[in-house]
């Protein structure tokens, strides 16, 4: 899989392919932009073409092959949240006293390594960048550059400090990036050492053709559906669970038919009998919040014969029967009752309790 397969911000990729043909890459990156518009993707990318052992050009660029060694193993890196899990279920079966000196780190490549914000804080920790500085300069032992990823910009201040340090005299074979948001949250000592590269959301076709390569089996509605409710970010749509969404949204949808009268009551207590207490109810009832919220907003954005800005696609011919009966103040009062079940649900109150509250607040005489 090469840079060809990396969806959208053409232009940076571009950039970077020139920078790695002229031998000229920095070597502290910052690559900024939203969440899922691929920063972590691409810098493992990065990090493959530069330790590739086949080496191969594409439109004259360099790039990388995606079956050697380096680059099966560097690609081991590409689940983030995967490795994550197993680091820190690792620390977790340590003693102790061993715990707590034990930091995340993971690698797949011994010379590439990923340096994750550390829980509980989900920071990255001083301890962490001294391992950095104590590895960055040895030589690259099965490839031609060594690669760190510090996944996350939120450093503790002694850790930024000593990132410092290593920014003002990287050795030649290193690379360092730094991923986030916002790149205005880092020092400015540490930004005016790296170059900034920054990436933007894709638009609702690029997503869409996205998803025509990765996700052939979605029907063409599915896969418009699923670009709208990610929001441009192409990392959420390719994970993203449309089963899982399609049937919150049948239960959000019986909810506000009840409470607009075109429903049943009893189809309103199956299911909000299935809402339980608990971490993975608390997770089922999140989901659901945020689907009758979308599904709110998509009846104001129908209410205002903006219809072009409904995320929910599939349903517009329901939704737009749904918006005759819901009138502007009713909306407003739902997304108010809808804050009342988040704070009852901090409070722990019941789910279903508070669910059915929710529809009966809502309900017309
Ligand atoms: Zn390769």
């Amino acid at each position: 899989m090469p840079f060809s397969d990396f969806h959208g911000n053409a232009e940076t990729v571009l950039r970077i392919r020139e920078m790695l043909a002229r031998d000229r890459f920095p070597h502290g990156v910052i690559l900024a932009g939203p969440a899922g518009s691929g920063k972590y993707t691409l810098a493992t990318m990065v990090a493959r073409a530069m330790n590739c052992l086949a080496q191969p050009l594409t439109d004259g660029l360099p790039d990388f092959c995606g079956k050697c060694s380096n680059c099966v193993r560097i690609a081991q890196l590409e689940d983030l949240e995967s490795r994550c899990a197993e680091a820190i279920e690792a620390r977790d079966a340590l003693k102790e006293t061993e715990k707590k000196e034990t930091r995340l780190f993971i690698q797949t490549h011994p010379d590439v390594m990923v340096i994750p914000p550390d829980p509980p804080q989900m920071m990255i920790k001083v301890d962490q960048v001294r391992r950095v500085i104590d590895n960055i300069y040895f030589r690259p032992s099965d490839g031609r550059e060594r690669v760190f990823i510090f996944s996350d910009s939120a450093f503790m201040k002694e850790a930024a400090n000593s990132l410092l340090k290593v920014l003002e005299e990287p050795p030649d074979f290193a690379t360092i990036f730094l991923i986030t948001e916002n790149a205005g949250e880092l020092l400015p000592t540490i930004r005016s050492r790296c170059m900034v590269l920054t990436l933007r959301n894709l638009s609702l076709p690029e997503i869409e053709s996205y998803l025509a390569k990765h996700r052939p089996e979605w029907r063409p509605a599915e896969r418009a559906l699923v670009a709208r409710l990610s929001e441009g970010a192409v990392g959420r749509a390719r994970n993203f669970d449309l089963a899982a969404y399609s049937a919150t949204r049948e239960h959000a949808l019986v909810i506000l038919k009840t409470a607009l009268r075109t429903g049943e009551h009893s189809d309103l207590f199956k299911i909000t009998e299935t809402y339980r207490a608990g971490a993975e109810g608390r997770e089922k009832l999140e989901r659901l919040l945020r689907c009758l919220y979308s599904l709110l907003q998509d009846l104001l954005f129908l209410n205002a014969n903006s219809v072009e800005l409904v995320r929910n696609t599939d349903l517009v011919a329901e939704l737009q029967r749904l918006a005759q009966a819901a009138e502007f103040e009713w909306l407003s009062s739902a997304s108010d009752r809808l804050a009342d079940v988040e704070r009852g649900m901090r409070r722990n109150l019941l789910r279903s309790l508070s669910l059915d509250a929710f529809e009966a607040a809502l309900e017309r005489n």
